[in-house]
């Protein structure tokens, strides 16, 4: 990091910077200018709060040059992250979709859901056991019960399922049926929740938090890699703005900003993103022709009649013609579906 610091100190002010910056644990190189003086401090910053220098008699301001994440950094890695999982490998050239419900509603309707999903070509089947409701009086899922109908639905289609963990007391549990674990925009920043995947050899699909920035996006999938894990697929989703006419603004630019700044995969979830059936296909476009390795797309037989997010659920009719247009864009782009 380099440190700035205020005008006018003696020399004494700035031996006892220097030397607090050594008792860090980093290297001082002095540069003394015409009209202000700066000590380049060398060695990794990473453990060191902003505020450890910062707050530091003389010292002015404190400017990081290491990025505060460091396993998923292109830095660190410069090849793609591949994750190999149910036979397939995301973060290739292969555009993987992952489509079903939004939440397991009974054996009949994940069928109903898997069934054409796969036939349109989704790779994997998505749908939730544990459901993340705003409010407490809203259906929260069928729990294990789901995650029965979930593994029947793999049985019956082959399809590998992708279904979300809310609490490091049921990662055991969700983690026996899954393929791939999500962990969902609310919980993104549920550290314990992290760590615990982190310590689990089992790909995870991380969704940004609705508030968060891509620097905080990026410490999360930190956490789950620093545990061990680096089987992370990271996931636009959406985030709260001012716009009502939508039920989160799609950050698409976060697509080619996180490939530039790691080297994990980055899917695009177009409902949660959108919260409309009818933008659901174009922002699914949208998110290929930006970059994105994948989409998580809610499908669902009946939605007039769904538990939760019906709205933003498309019939498999819909999804059908959508996989094809996706299934142009890939070639014109060098990919395949
Ligand atoms: C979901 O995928 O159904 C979900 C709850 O998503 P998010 O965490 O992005 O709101
Ligand atoms: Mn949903």
């Amino acid at each position: 990091m380099i440190v700035v610091l205020k005008p006018g100190l003696s020399e004494q002010e700035i031996q006892s910077v220097t030397e607090r910056i050594q008792s860090l644990g980093l290297r001082a190189h002095l540069s003394v200018g015409k009209e202000r003086t700066i000590i380049g401090a060398i060695g990794d910053e990473r453990q060191l709060s902003d505020q450890t220098l910062e707050s530091y008699p003389g010292v002015e301001k404190v400017l990081p040059i290491l990025k505060p994440y460091k396993l998923v950094s292109r830095e660190f890695q410069k090849e793609n992250s591949i994750i190999e999982v149910g036979g397939q490998r995301i973060g290739g050239k292969k555009v993987h979709v992952m489509a079903g419900p939004c939440s397991v509603e009974s054996a009949e309707q994940v069928l109903a859901a898997a069934r054409p999903v796969k036939a349109a070509g989704a790779t994997f089947l998505r749908g939730g056991a544990f459901k993340p409701r705003t409010s407490p009086y809203s259906f929260q899922g069928l729990g294990e019960e789901g995650l029965g109908y979930l593994a029947s639905a793999r049985e019956s289609t082959g399809l590998p399922i992708i279904t979300e963990v809310l609490d490091p007391r049921d990662l055991d549990l969700v983690a026996r049926h899954a393929d791939i674990l999500q962990i969902g925009a609310r919980n993104m920043q549920n550290f314990k929740l992290l760590t615990e995947v982190g310590k689990l050899n089992k790909p995870v699909l991380l969704k940004r938090g609705m508030s968060a920035t891509v620097e905080e996006f990026l410490l999360s999938a930190e956490y789950i890699a620093v545990e061990g894990n680096r089987k992370i697929i990271l996931c636009e989703r959406g985030i709260r703005t001012f716009e009502t006419g939508t039920r989160n603004t799609l950050d698409l630019s976060a697509v080619p900003l996180l490939k530039q700044l790691c080297h994990l995969p980055v899917f695009v979830d177009p409902s949660h993103g959108t919260g409309r059936w009818d933008l659901v296909a174009p922002m699914a476009l949208a998110g290929i022709a930006a970059g994105a390795d994948g989409l998580l797309i809610e499908v669902h037989p009946h939605p007039e009649v769904a538990l939760s997010d019906g709205p933003q659920s498309l019939r498999p009719e819909k999804f059908r013609r959508l996989m094809e247009d996706l299934g142009k864009l890939a070639k014109a782009l060098g990919r395949e579906l």
